[in-house]
């Protein structure tokens, strides 16, 4: 690896390849045809991205052990949480909202919040992550399909309907799901793969981002 040699980029927009220079923090770097943004100098990005994953992760167990809400009616009550929600979709016949769900809220939030808090977590103790090439591309590919805001929209629209014929008490489980919808959203603006790869690349024997 030659670090002396200009680094190109493409532009995602109109593909004219330029040559990379070096950013103040903060700063980000256009397209010279298109205006498009090539790339951010993210301050600190690594250190702030593993900093919001952690914190996501915390809210993304309690949101999927806790009720959501409970709902009291007269002579007893009873607690939703994630699973119990899940389940109630698939017994009523609605399986793939069921297994939608399951898919957009839970399986892919949590691969994704693993394998970032995995590589991220590597890369602040200056190691170098087994199988990063893949599980870089596997977040850029089921990134996009984590919907955790999509579901937190559904509990507020049925708790809206809900409260119109039952008294409902909103659980520790909702309140995480509100923080985590803005905490995933972070995790995901705060997250940048050139960064990842320009961690590697200092790193001695470690082959550079194609
Ligand atoms: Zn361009």
């Amino acid at each position: 690896m030659d670090n002396q040699s200009p680094q190109l980029i493409a532009c995602h927009d109109c593909d004219l390849l330029q040559q990379e220079i070096p950013l103040k923090p903060g700063c980000s770097a256009s397209c010279s045809r298109c205006g498009a943004i090539l790339y951010r100098n993210a301050t600190d990005s690594i250190n702030r991205t593993l900093a919001y994953t952690l914190a996501a992760s915390v809210l993304f167990v309690i949101a999927n052990i806790f009720p959501i809400f409970a709902i009291e009616v007269q002579g007893g009550g009873s607690e939703i949480n994630l699973s119990g929600a899940v389940r109630y979709l698939w017994n009523q016949q609605m399986k793939s909202v069921s297994l939608l769900v399951v898919l957009t809220t839970i399986l892919i939030p949590a691969l994704e919040l693993v394998t970032m808090s995995y590589l991220l977590l590597a890369l602040k103790l200056r190691r170098i992550p087994a199988g990063y090439p893949i599980l870089l591309r596997m977040i850029n590919i089921v990134g996009p399909w984590g919907m955790i805001e999509v579901f937190m929209l559904g509990i507020l629209v049925s708790l809206v309907k809900l409260t119109s014929s039952f008294k409902v008490i909103p659980g520790v489980a909702l309140w995480s799901f509100g923080v985590l919808t803005f905490l995933y959203a972070a995790t995901s603006a705060s997250f940048s793969a050139r960064d990842v790869w320009a961690h590697l690349g200092k790193k001695p024997g470690v082959e550079t981002a194609a």
